[in-house]
Parts: structure tokens; sequence; C-alpha cells
């Protein structure tokens, strides 16, 4: 996956080793079956627009991928030249002025270690590997991001090469109509970001993490608590739920209730955690681990090495629910008891969004996220869960508010991401700024699959 060592080199669809280069940029093992015509693993941006250019010149669209981390491949498409940006990585921190300067291919886990490093912080997405570029491009739900905002919220500027090969600097005065759009339109931004400007945070004093497991019998009650007791839960902590069928201590089909906590002291992460030592479920509950310090590194590269493996064919979907629970309890129930193999998993996640957020394209999201991810290791399984995450979402749409993007399915499953005032401005802009539909769009959208 991480090749930035090597020399990155451009090769034609006819050329041996293609395949390779093309299914080694992605995160998720399953073959999409799709093929670019070319792939050019960017050294730099010259070399960027060199690749605009010459998908212009063979009519090619254009593909684009930094960590190869999403689910649906959205990257690799058919008719296409796919620029690989993961070797520009280049993390430049200025501590004092708390900001930085990070190129797209840069690993969520290799920022945070040199954040931490200078005791500062940024809300990187969950797991090592995820690639900067496209975590931000859709907004980016990071670590306790809803203490410290979307990724998105701390990017204040962006270098990007526009499909007329022209490098600009988007930010909120200058192309602002480049800079509304980035924020949100993940695999539909149309442009090759080449860096992004971040401001950066303080790190919390102390990090840490509850953890108690219950047995998936008692998926009702848990459930019930968590989503009442959800919208009480300060921000300091990002409250979830996993379905995993080798929960962890018991090695069984259980949930885990997780709470990273980001606080100033360990008496106040304490306090922020107590929701969970004091609930009236806890007696239920097979373990409960006290409040320990953790790394984020630590956290980060324990759920690549438990929930999210590599070498393993995904199929994730996702939704927004804005009601309460219960109504979509019985499908919860269903989707435990048809929950492939680990690393399968499901998440819950307390989001309760604030009531208002600044102007962007993101523009969807709601009081809880559900998300499915079926991680499949061999192909018997494969053939019987491939569609278990479809399946069960497109069950429940009329409960859905809309999807993220980040673990977006919209090529199987279209549905809302972004509302529809904000789709047709960014339709508006794209047509100014990629006349000639040079960029992929998304693989689904709500009004039509593309
Ligand atoms: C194990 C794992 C853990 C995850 N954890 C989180 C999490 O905690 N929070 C969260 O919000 N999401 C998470 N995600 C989802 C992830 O953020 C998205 O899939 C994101 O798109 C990944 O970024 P990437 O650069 O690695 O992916 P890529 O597949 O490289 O990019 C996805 C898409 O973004 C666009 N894109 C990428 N780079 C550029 C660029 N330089 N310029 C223009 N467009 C570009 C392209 O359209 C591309 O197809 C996770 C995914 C995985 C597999």
């Amino acid at each position: 996956m991480n090749k930035s060592h090597e020399k990155g080199r451009t090769l034609q669809r006819s050329q041996p080793g293609f395949d390779a280069e093309i299914l080694g940029t992605s995160f998720n093992a399953h073959d999409p079956g799709r093929r670019p015509e070319w792939i050019v693993q960017a050294n730099d941006v010259f070399d960027v627009v060199s690749a605009i250019n010459r998908a212009r010149g063979n009519n090619l669209k254009v593909g684009i991928c930094s960590g190869g981390h999403s689910w649906a491949q959205n990257h690799i498409r058919d008719h296409s030249l796919l620029i690989d940006m993961s070797r520009l990585n280049a993390i430049e921190v200025d501590a004092p002025n708390l900001t930085a300067i990070i190129g797209p291919g840069c690993q969520a886990g290799d920022l945070n270690r040199q954040l931490a490093a200078q005791d500062l912080f940024f809300p990187v997405a969950h797991a090592y590997s995820v690639g900067m570029g496209g975590f931000l491009l859709q907004g980016g739900f990071g670590w306790n991001s809803r203490r410290f905002g979307l990724g998105y919220e701390n990017v204040t500027g962006l270098d990007i090469v526009l499909a007329n090969g022209q490098l600009v600097h988007a930010n909120e005065k200058e192309n602002a109509d480049l800079f509304w759009a980035a924020r949100g339109s993940g695999p539909g931004f149309f442009g090759v970001v080449v860096r992004f400007h971040l401001k950066l945070h303080k790190r919390p004093k102390f990090i840490g993490l509850k953890l108690q497991v219950f047995r998936i019998r008692h998926l009702e009650e848990v459930l019930a608590w968590a989503d009442k007791t959800g919208p009480s839960v300060t921000s300091n902590v990002e409250f979830q739920i996993v379905f995993n069928r080798k929960a962890f201590g018991i090695m069984s089909h259980g949930l885990e209730v997780l709470a990273p906590v980001m606080a100033d002291s360990y008496a106040d992460a304490k306090k922020d955690v107590a929701f969970i030592t004091s609930s009236p479920v806890r007696k239920l509950a097979s373990l409960t681990l006290p409040l320990v310090p953790m790394s984020m590194n630590m956290m980060m590269n324990t759920g690549e090495k438990t929930l999210f493996l590599p070498n393993t064919e995904w199929f994730a979907d996702n939704m927004w629910i804005d009601g309460p629970v219960d109504p979509i309890m019985p499908r919860l129930r269903m989707i435990a008891d048809s929950q492939p193999p680990a690393p399968s998993h499901a998440l819950w996640l307390n989001w309760n969004a604030p009531q208002t957020r600044t102007d962007m394209a993101f523009s969807v999201e709601s009081r809880t996220y559900l998300a499915l991810y079926g991680g499949l290791r061999n192909k018997a399984d494969t053939a019987a869960h491939r569609n278990w995450a479809t399946d069960h979402m497109r069950a429940l749409e009329p409960h859905s508010h809309g999807i993220q993007l980040a673990d977006e399915n919209t090529g199987r499953r279209p549905a809302r991401f972004v509302t529809a005032e904000n789709l047709a401005r960014l339709d508006q802009i794209r047509a100014v700024r990629d006349p000639d539909g040079l960029f992929n769009a998304w693989m689904g959208r709500p009004d039509r699959a593309v």
C-alpha cells in the first residue's frame, strides 16, 4: 500500500504489472473488475499537470487516489486515467503558529505521530493508514470530531490542479467556490488537491479509553440505553458501540461499548465517562475496564489489527438516522443475527450534530450514525455475505436521513449525501471549473446513478 519510497511510474493497461499496480492502490482487496487505461504514480505537481494533459489527449476521464481507502474503490474506474497521489505525503509542521501543510498522500497515523511528538493535535481518521486526501475531502470524521470539528473544518486552504492544468490556491477569500466545494464533495471533487493547509490544536492533556462489553443477547437493552443517554454525553467522548463476533474479552458475539475520551485531566475524563460506569445496564456487562490512558497511535494501530484488517474484501454501507432507535430495533437484531464472521462489524455512533456549521458542501448529518462493514476473507463468505451491508441499509431507508461519503456505497445504493441545494450548487461550480467533465464524479447520486 504505502509505496512512497519507490519512484512513481506511468503505466498503460497493456503493460506487465499494470493490474497489480491498480489493485495495489486499494485498501479493499476486492477486485471491482473496473480498470483505468493508465496509472500515473505522481512524484510531484509537474507529474499531476502532465497526467491531466495526457488524460485530455487520450479522451479519458481522471480518477484520483491518495491513501486508497475508499471502501467502494471509487478511484478504480473504466475509461479513465488514475493519478496516484500517495507519494505526495510530506508533512511540514509550524508548531508556534499551530499550522501544518501536508500532502494528500500522508497517512493519518504518520500525521498524528508527528503532532504528538510536539504536543499538537489534529482530528485525523481513526485508522493509521487512511489517506488524509480522501478523508478531508469527504468531511473527515476524525478522533473526537464532535469536540474539534470535522477534519475539513480544520482546513484553511488547498492547492489544487484544475481540469485546465492550472495550479491554484483556494481558501475562504481566494477561489472561494473551490474551497466551498472541496469541503464535503469527497469522491466527487473536480480537481487534484496537491496540498492541504491545516489549523492545529494543542494536544489534550489526557487521552484514554473506557471499554465495556456485553453479550449480543443484550442488544436491545444496551442500544435503548445508549440512544437515550447519547444526547447528554459530552463532546469530549466519542461514544460508540461495535457489534463484533469476536468481542474483546469474551471472544464471542458481543457489543463493545467504546468511549475514547479527551480531556484536561484524568479526573475530568473520569467524570466524562461516568455515564457508562453508572448506567442502568452496567450489571448486564460481561466486562468493564477502568478508564485507561491510551495513545491515539495505539488505538489507531489496534483498530487496524482487529476491526480493519487488510487483505480482506470489504463491502460497506452506512446511513444517518434522526429518530429514536425503537422503530429500527428489530432490524438491528436482524443485522446482528446475520452478521458475517469477524472482521465484519457494525458501528452505532452517537453523533448529535451541532445546530449550525459554517457554509460548505458538507451538509448532511444527524443524530445517530450507523455503518456496516462486511469484511470477508474467503470466497465462500464473499458469495454468502457480500450484500449484508447494502441489503440491511436498503431495508432501513425509510428511517434514514442520508449517508456519509466516508463509508459511501453510492455505486450500489445511491443515497443523499448533501442537501439538494448544495448538490445543485456543486453541479454549477463543476460546470464552470470542469466544463468538459474531465474528473470522475460520484459513482451514484440521489437523483440518478452515474
Ligand atoms: C480502515 C478505514 C478506516 C476509516 N476510518 C475513517 C474515519 O475514522 N473517519 C472518516 O471520516 N473516514 C474513515 N474512513 C473512510 C475514509 O476516510 C474515506 O474512504 C476516504 O476517502 C479515504 O481517503 P483516502 O485518501 O485513503 O482514499 P482514496 O480512495 O485514495 O480517496 C477516495 C476518493 O477521494 C478523492 N480523492 C482522494 N485524494 C484526492 C486528491 N488528492 N484530490 C482530489 N480528490 C481526491 C477521489 O475521488 C478518491 O476516489 C476509513 C476507511 C477505512 C478503509
